[in-house]
């Protein structure tokens, strides 16, 4: 039997992430992954090229040894740099003949909208859906197999991004041996981790990694806006290492290891000892001391949140926050937030064995991106034996 393979490609500043998965009823069966820390990205984007290169080629080759499968073509995720998101309208007329709407006009009709783009040096990333309207007449989610005389109306949500940013990320993943299928925003992405409740209600995913937070937010069931801070996981380790006088290796450690997100429940009888630097022996700390210098820097990331969806307009999240990406594996940073905020807040773990960690939320919900446009656009993209 021929059997149909998703597989997606982050390439996240701490490490390059694959996800081979397949459809399995409405969700994603994972089959094999594969993961390698690196120093070729710096702020989502290519950094050094020959570093990266070889990141993601072993993680190819990893997640096709576990998974068994061949890999020679990926969805990529794009990070949300210099990203613009808007909307766009395209209508393409049938001039009385009667048509059965098929995935072949959709595709059409969303192309019609990439080609609207006339801003230079951007390229459309995305451009998803929000309704179609069919001769006029009805609004729909999905027109596929109505008949129209008249005409098929989208109105679409489109994300842009920076053309030479896009251009290098593909040249480094082609120079790897694979093709990039197609790409997916995170902009977009996200949306997929949400309950129906939450993206109705409003809706703000939080996504901390290594050197980026990613803000998305999504209501009555599309995408609004999202953006990015420079601020993350790293700053957090850079704080700990200059606080308690060591290097940057051993405060990550120190933090992977003792690190509490929220002061009043980090522990004071939780000590450990901190190799010092210049000096001969160790220092003792407690995780109460680490979690002021942590709790001080995610609450900055936090507060410029806040000024990101001000700056956004908007002004109610009543879905909730749901933090995820690999700074939330923090003991104390639902607390925290939950702390400065009114709204519901949630940590979101994917919940595939083998993937259960929020560092793989964007690498799966790239997958589900996959998944909603092939069913979108009526066909399946990937074909492995
Ligand atoms: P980015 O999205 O910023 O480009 P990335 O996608 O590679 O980078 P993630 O894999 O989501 O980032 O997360 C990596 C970050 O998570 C690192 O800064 C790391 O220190 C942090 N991290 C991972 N595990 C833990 C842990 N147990 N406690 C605290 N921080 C952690
Ligand atoms: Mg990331």
């Amino acid at each position: 039997m021929e059997e149909h393979y998703y597989i997606s490609l982050d390439i996240g500043s701490s490490s390059v992430k694959v996800i081979v998965g397949e459809k399995f009823h409405n969700g994603i069966n994972v089959i094999g992954t594969g993961q390698t820390y690196t120093n070729g990205i710096r702020n989502g984007c290519i950094d050094d090229f020959d570093i990266a290169k070889q990141a993601i080629k072993d993680t190819i080759k990893k997640a096709a040894i576990a998974s068994g499968v061949d890999i020679k073509e990926v969805f990529l995720k794009m990070p949300i740099v210099n990203t613009e998101i808007y909307d766009e309208k395209f209508e393409i007329p049938f001039e009385g003949t009667e048509t059965e709407i098929n995935g072949g006009h959709i595709e059409s009709v969303l192309e019609g909208i990439r080609d609207l783009n006339d801003v230079p040096e951007t390229e459309v990333i995305g451009v998803f859906p929000m309704k179609f309207i069919v001769d006029d007449l009805h609004e729909v989610s999905d027109p596929k197999e109505m008949v129209a005389t008249q005409s098929l109306k989208v109105e679409a949500g489109v994300i842009a991004t920076s053309k030479s940013l896009l251009i290098n990320i593909i040249k480094c993943v082609e120079s790897c041996g694979v093709d990039v299928l197609d790409v997916f925003s995170d902009a977009y992405n996200y949306q997929s981790i949400l309950s129906p409740t939450e993206v109705e209600l409003g809706a703000c995913v939080i996504d901390i990694g290594e050197d980026l937070t990613q803000v998305g937010f999504y209501e009555r069931g599309n995408l609004v806006d999202a953006d990015t801070i420079e601020m993350a996981g790293r700053s957090i380790t850079t704080d700990i290492a200059k606080s308690l006088n060591t290097t940057y290796d051993n405060a990550e450690k120190i933090k992977q290891q003792y690190g509490h997100a929220f002061y009043d429940s980090a522990s004071d009888q939780d000590v450990f000892s901190v190799e010092q630097i210049n000096e001969d022996g160790h220092a003792q700390f407690t995780q109460k001391e680490l979690s002021e210098i942590i709790e001080s820097r995610a609450e900055e990331i936090f507060f410029e949140i806040f000024d990101l969806l001000q700056d956004m307009g908007i002004t109610n999240v009543n879905g909730g926050f749901i933090v995820t990406g690999g700074t939330s594996n923090l003991l104390g940073i639902k607390e925290l937030l939950q702390d400065m905020v009114n709204e519901k807040v949630r940590v979101h773990t994917p919940s595939q064995m083998g993937i259960r960690k929020p560092e793989f939320t964007s690498s799966i919900s790239t997958i589900s991106s996959g998944i909603n446009f092939d069913e979108l656009l009526d066909y399946v993209t990937m074909n492995n034996y």
